[in-house]
């Protein structure tokens, strides 16, 4: 009675189909492929459904991974053996480091990728994954019961059932992945129609139903929008600024050392400007375009063109001409997100030189949609009141595909766990920007999408780039159990390897007269200095470089050259991460200090001013750690918790 349609290897058993599963995973999005291949690998016999096969792994807006913060998350998912990392190496047309202007640690591995290869990578990844199981099929209703007649208001899943089947399929734990599908609204110009993506259905209404009205919980509503796509050919290409790729590409993934695209394949990007044309068609269409007179919040760091002009008249602003893949005939205008009506959208374009005979394939459109306020979730992105539900993704109030693959994986993990028994595990801030985005979301909440920057870590000089595979595989290896062996024995041998090195760069210690010697060049800082420094002490200085040290000892330190960059970056780092080492290891054993969640702050017998009780009751806090804290009220809340420690179980 409900159609299935199983992909590849799935297809043969369509009548086997099992109707009980470890974990479900609802979407097939950036969270939900992370969360269904985590809970796979952790060992859970698990299903995928999702609306339709074809755009699992779809890149519904921007043909783009990683950047300021977001390349972060993709290097960590990575190391945790997710699959956007090695996705994006396979995909990438257009590689390039950003902010290389500062220090490594807020570097942002980037890349352009082509949309084709990219959806491709994640559905054979899917395929060849062990327990997992992908089905065509739209998720009508989450089945709940009621663990304990005693206490209304909990629950425990037990399975979903399909919009076009009465047979439930039961499981113990389901992940909610349904990014912008939520009760998702279409807008472009005055039209406006229901729906999650260009082309695909909003979710079933039954789906908000369950959420809203059976778990009760608190939803809220956001918005976002993405821009025309223009046809290459109609392009002045020669009235932008050509910007090149990096000339070698960087990997996103530890397990690559190179990517599939060769240099000089690359595709370059353009940049171009608005002008003041721009900014009159946004005011003479303000008034037949319904999305931007919405209340629901967008996106502020990566606002529409409407925005821009509006909230900072008068300004030319950067538009980013970037291919949509290797034989695609279309170009992304970034920056040129747009709900006007179409035929406006097009004279807007032509406003800008490079674009005067643009012609567009498909309009943008912007949408609108529910998000499930994330202070309702645990660390492990458990809904606090429904033991087995977990949520990921936009459907939490973030927006980009790093955010998004970043929670599905974790909340993949203890998916699996919760089905198997196991306790349930959360990342530390101090740890990962995982930690950090999740202990944002959780902890303080959303009132617009949210994005990942560096800036929000405040251990960023130890949480970087370079080193995730040692901040996260063995652990995920060791302790959580969704790290593969071939990749564990890797990082492994790295850490091994680089530990050696650094000893052997201790073990070069000389006086600053013999490194002048040694080193046969007039290192400045060796004129002022009396004492004897190691190799690891010079190399953290800015002109001093590992090669020129092991040409200096070559015996010890040559075998260690596939290592240089590494060994520079701990090097310039180390005496950074040292002093804040105290600093996070309190913040650690705040985090481990759990508050109980039925806590009665209203009442509760200590000296709490009544607007602090409101904000805890609220806010719920799972830990006695409140983390790094901006807002007068939570400041309030951060003093409050010496008391709170007293409380703590
Ligand atoms: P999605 O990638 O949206 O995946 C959700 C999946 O769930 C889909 O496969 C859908 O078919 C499936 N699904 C939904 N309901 C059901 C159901 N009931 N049953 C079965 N399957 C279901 N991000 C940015 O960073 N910058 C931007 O400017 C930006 N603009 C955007 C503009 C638009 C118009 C859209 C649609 C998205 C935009 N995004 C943008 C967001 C980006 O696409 C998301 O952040 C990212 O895709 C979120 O991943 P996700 O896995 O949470 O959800």
């Amino acid at each position: 009675d409900f159609y299935f349609i199983l992909l590849g290897k799935s297809v043969k058993n369509k009548f086997l189909f099992s109707m009980t599963y470890d974990v479900i995973v609802v979407g097939g999005g950036h969270a939900g492929t992370e969360a269904a291949a985590a809970a796979a690998r952790l060992g859970a016999e698990t299903l995928l459904i999702t609306q339709k096969i074809m755009t699992i792994g779809a890149l519904s807006c921007n043909p783009s991974l990683g950047g300021v913060g977001k390349g972060q998350l993709v290097r960590e998912v990575d190391a945790l053996d997710g699959l956007c990392g090695r996705a994006g190496d396979s995909a990438g047309v257009h590689f390039s480091i950003l902010n290389r202007s500062k220090g490594p640690a807020v570097w942002g591995p980037r890349a352009q990728l082509d949309r084709e290869r990219y959806r491709q990578f994640i559905q054979s990844e899917l395929l060849s994954t062990p327990r997992l199981t992908v089905l065509e099929g739209s998720v009508d209703e989450l089945l709940v019961s009621q663990p304990n007649p005693e206490e209304p208001g909990h629950h425990r899943v037990t399975g979903i059932r399909l919009v076009d089947g009465s047979h439930p399929i039961l499981s113990s734990s389901v992940v909610l992945t349904t990014g912008t599908f939520l009760s998702g609204s279409l807008f472009m110009g005055q039209t406006t129609s229901p729906g999650g993506r260009m082309g695909d259905a909003q979710s079933c209404a039954g789906l908000s139903y369950t959420l809203k009205e059976t778990l009760g919980l608190r939803v809220g509503r956001l918005r976002t929008g993405t821009p025309p796509r223009i046809v290459k050919e109609s392009v002045d290409l020669s009235l932008a600024q050509l910007q090149a790729p990096d000339k070698q590409p960087t990997p996103f993934s530890f397990l690559n050392t190179h990517t599939r695209c060769k240099p000089e394949e690359q595709l370059p990007c353009y940049l171009t400007h608005t002008t003041p044309g721009v900014e009159r068609v946004v005011r003479e269409s303000v008034h037949l375009n319904c999305h931007i007179q919405q209340d629901a919040k967008g996106p502020r760091y990566c606002p529409s063109i409407e925005s821009r002009v509006l909230r900072f008249p008068g300004r030319r602003h950067q538009v980013w001409l970037e291919p949509e893949g290797l034989t695609s005939d279309l170009l992304y205008p970034q920056g040129l997100s747009m709900t006007m009506p179409p035929e406006l959208q097009l004279r807007l374009l032509r406003e800008i030189p490079a674009l005067h005979r643009a012609e567009i394939r498909t309009p943008g459109y912007g949408v609108q949609y529910d998000f499930v306020c994330p202070t309702q979730l645990t660390p492990s992105l458990q809904v606090k009141s429904t033991q087995g539900l977990f949520l990921a993704g936009q459907i939490n109030g973030t927006t980009g595909y790093e955010e998004a693959a970043a929670q599905g994986l974790w909340a993949g993990v203890n998916a699996g766990r919760t089905a198997l028994s196991l306790p349930p595990m959360a990342l530390s801030r101090t740890q990962s920007y995982i930690g950090v985005l999740i202990d944002d979301l959780v902890g303080r909440g959303v009132t617009e999408p949210y994005r990942m920057f560096t800036s929000r870590a405040e251990f960023r000089t130890y949480l970087r780039p370079d080193n995730a595979d040692l901040r996260l595989t063995p652990r995920g290896f060791e302790e959580v159990g969704c790290v593969t062996l071939r990749r564990y024995k890797k990082a492994v041998s790295v850490r091994d390897g680089l530990q050696e090195a650094l000893m052997a760069l201790q073990s070069v210690a000389l006086s600053s007269t013999r490194w002048r010697e040694k080193l046969v060049c007039s290192l400045t800082l060796l004129y002022h200095v009396s004492f004897s420094l190691s190799g690891l002490d010079l190399l953290q200085y800015k002109d001093v470089s590992f090669e020129m040290l092991a040409s200096a000892f070559p015996e010890c330190l040559s075998q260690y050259f596939e290592y240089s960059q590494r060994l520079k970056i701990e090097a310039v780092y180390r005496p950074h991460c040292e002093k804040q080492s105290r600093e996070m290891e309190r913040i650690r054993s705040e985090e481990s200090l759990s508050l109980p969640s039925d806590m009665d702050y209203l009442s509760l017998p200590v000296s709490l001013s009544q607007e602090v009780r409101e904000i805890l009751d609220r806010v719920r806090p799972n830990t006695v750690s409140l983390s790094k804290t901006t807002t007068k009220h939570i400041s309030t809340v951060y003093v409050s918790k010496v008391i709170l420690k007293k409380y703590i179980i």
